[in-house]
């Protein structure tokens, strides 16, 4: 894996829109703010890391729990696009669960969250 290639992404947020789940997460204007206050590099170092502590490791005792609802511009992304949890990345995204990720799938999780944060804010 690696980043999410324009054809993929188009794929991908088809079958998103198919979900009313998916489909209700966009972010408010607190996380515009806070996305736009803080720049899209930073916003894309939080995504990193916060894929690192929450997605990133094998045993996830809480797993499907770990993404709050709203309070960060990539949790609203990660509801968005399938990446909160585990379950969502083997059924969106077809990532295995039970072992770590790889340095190439937290690549594509970082630029699929990047993806939609562009048409929510960075490049609306
Ligand atoms: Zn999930």
């Amino acid at each position: 894996m690696g980043n999410i290639t324009d054809d993929e992404w188009k794929k991908l947020r088809e079958r998103l829109s198919r979900s009313a789940f998916r489909s209700r997460f966009h972010l408010g204007g607190k996380e515009r703010e806070y996305a736009l206050g803080k720049g899209r590099e930073e916003i894309e170092r939080h995504a990193d890391s916060f894929i690192r502590a929450r997605l990133a490791p094998g045993n996830i005792p809480n797993d499907g729990k770990q993404t709050p609802m709203k309070g960060h511009p990539v949790f609203i992304a990660e509801h968005a696009t399938g990446t909160c949890c585990r379950s969502c990345l083997g059924k969106w995204h077809s990532i295995e669960k039970e072992r770590a990720l790889t340095e190439g799938e937290i690549e594509y999780i970082t630029s699929v969250i990047m993806r939609f944060l562009d048409e929510e804010v960075f490049k609306a």
